[in-house]
């Protein structure tokens, strides 16, 4: 029988969407994925199965499954022997201990015997401990938010991303805990054949990820710039070159990325770059 590379994905929820887009775009097509609770890749070999992702750490140490995609959250909080083999850069939030707006916040000291609800009982134990603090921890699933209001606890620890469920809740943020975003973890004895599975995929998915983080960029420059436009978008290796009819000007091609982008156009601009154009990447590969 052909090995199979089992992953573990969210079956619905906020990381649902972005990983099975992730597994599309590094180039694996399912036949009907979301209401099935595992389905198999038609083209790689992959079997994806739907869980809940709390259970995800567990099901990837008990090798039910070989590796999983979760928020870095939910990775630290089980606390298994997993690793983490790829950052995805989605689903970014972070862990953040909130207190009633109408309280004034005397640092982290001032958490010192309070009570704190939380569905992240392990991260917020440590997060007290690094800090020589003593404080209840009242863990919940789900609804941490209203917890103060309803006289349940005086502080929560949860996941912030625009700090809007914390506004309406009353609630204002004093200390993040920690920052996350989806991670793929992996069990770490896969052995030679799965490994070599998940070995070309993250190659794929380091492809798509970095395609993401960049753009194509052609322009019109005056030749006399070529150089110094050059060391402001060094491309993978150094710019595409081409003559153009006009005298004295060339066509030039980088990459360019996502990040510094808009700084970088006004550099550009300021050597006597013309006609810019930018381009999305698919695929790439260095
Ligand atoms: P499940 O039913 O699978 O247990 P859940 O309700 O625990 O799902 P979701 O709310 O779908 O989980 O969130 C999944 C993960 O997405 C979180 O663990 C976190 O890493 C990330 N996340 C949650 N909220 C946000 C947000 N507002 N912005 C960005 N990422 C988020
Ligand atoms: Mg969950």
């Amino acid at each position: 029988m052909n090995t199979l590379l089992r992953i573990a994905i969210q079956k619905s929820g906020r990381l649902q969407e972005g990983s099975l887009e992730l597994l599309k775009e590094s180039g694996l097509s399912f036949s009907n994925g979301k209401d099935q609770l595992k389905t198999q890749a038609r083209n790689f070999p992959v079997e994806v199965l739907f869980l809940r992702d709390d259970d995800i750490p567990q099901y990837v140490e008990d090798k039910v499954a070989d590796v999983g995609l979760v928020g870095e959250n939910v990775f630290a909080e089980k606390k298994k022997k997993n690793q983490i083999v790829k950052r995805l850069d989605f689903a970014k939030c972070r862990l953040s201990i909130a207190i009633p707006r109408s309280e004034t916040y005397g640092g982290i000291a001032s958490l010192h015997g309070k009570n704190i609800a939380t569905s992240y009982p392990n991260i917020v134990k440590d997060f007290l401990q690094k800090h020589n603090i003593t404080a209840g921890i009242h863990e919940i699933s789900g609804s941490v938010e209203i917890a103060p209001g309803i006289g349940l606890a005086d502080a929560i620890c949860d996941i912030v991303s625009t700090g809007s469920t914390l506004l309406g809740n009353g609630l204002k943020e004093v200390e993040t805990v920690m920052q996350s975003e989806a991670v793929i973890i992996a069990n770490p004895e896969l052995g030679p054949e799965k490994q070599k599975i998940l070995d070309k995929l993250l190659f794929r998915i380091e492809a798509v990820k970095k395609a993401k983080n960049n753009k194509y960029i052609l322009m019109n420059c005056p030749n006399e710039s070529i150089e110094k436009i050059t060391t402001v978008i060094p491309g993978m290796k150094s710019p595409t070159i081409i003559p153009l009819g006009r005298p004295g000007w060339s066509s030039l091609h980088s990459v360019v990325d996502e990040n510094d982008f808009w700084e970088k156009i006004d550099l550009l601009r300021e050597c006597g770059a013309e006609g810019i154009l930018v381009i999305p990447i698919e695929k790439m590969i260095v």
